[in-house]
């Protein structure tokens, strides 16, 4: 049974959720604020944490980064909060993902089971060399990228790229982080180096770079891998 941990302060959607997880047989706990959840993180180990922002106690960023301090487990933020920034914020402190309330409850479904999946997946086991799409495969080790019959020739800076998504597969990786880990601290404002060089990837992996089925963007957030 997958359990779930609902941080959120709000009764009534609290109920709406344990209803419907307890439906699908997920087992349930929810904390109303951030310190509780922290106790039950520890105590109960859940296997995924939805998480509100916007908390009593705490903020909801600062309850990731605390959280962060000692477990993997996913973490889907539930953000009513319309600024792109905040959302960001979460998903540098660790978040796996979000969710933009109000939300329909087959989508906060769909994301859950993907966080889960996600963490049973990846990150990449230790060892593993090979991502196999339907048009590519990247050898890791050998840092070797094969399209059809042929080598992809990649700059070591497409190079890191690529490899920081695929070993995310499914994740969303914020702007912020891809510059910071590419370019250095320096530059990670410069998204305009991101959009260069993710055109010149998908230019070179996608079978129709203007519809990306691979490379995905989430405008104003970041980049996601789909394998
Ligand atoms: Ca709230």
């Amino acid at each position: 049974m997958t359990r779930v941990l609902v941080v959120e302060d709000d009764p009534q959607l609290v109920r709406a959720l344990v209803i419907n997880m307890q439906a699908r047989r997920y087992g349930v706990d929810s904390a109303p604020d951030g310190a509780t959840a922290l106790r039950l993180v520890a105590a109960r180990q859940p296997d995924v944490v939805l998480l509100d922002l916007g908390l009593p106690d705490m903020d909801g960023v600062d309850v990731i980064k605390t959280l962060r301090g000692w477990t993997r487990v996913p973490i889907l933020v539930l953000s009513a909060r319309r600024a792109s920034d905040e959302k960001v914020a979460a998903l540098d402190a660790g978040a796996d993902d979000y969710v933009t309330k109000p939300f329909s409850m087959d989508e906060l479904m769909a994301r859950l089971r993907a966080a889960v999946r996600r963490t049973e997946e990846s990150p990449l086991a230790a060892g593993t060399m090979f991502v196999e799409t339907a048009d590519f495969t990247i050898d890791l080790r050998a840092k070797k990228v094969v399209r059809g019959a042929h080598d992809v020739r990649l700059t070591p800076t497409e190079w890191h790229l690529l490899e920081i998504l695929v070993t995310h597969p499914g994740r969303l990786i914020t702007q912020r982080f891809l510059l910071q880990e590419v370019w250095g601290v320096s530059r990670r404002d410069k998204t305009n180096y991101l959009r260069v060089y993710m055109a010149q990837l998908r230019r070179k992996l996608e079978t129709d770079p203007a519809r990306p089925r691979y490379l995905i963007t989430e405008p104003g957030m970041g980049y996601r891998f789909e394998g």
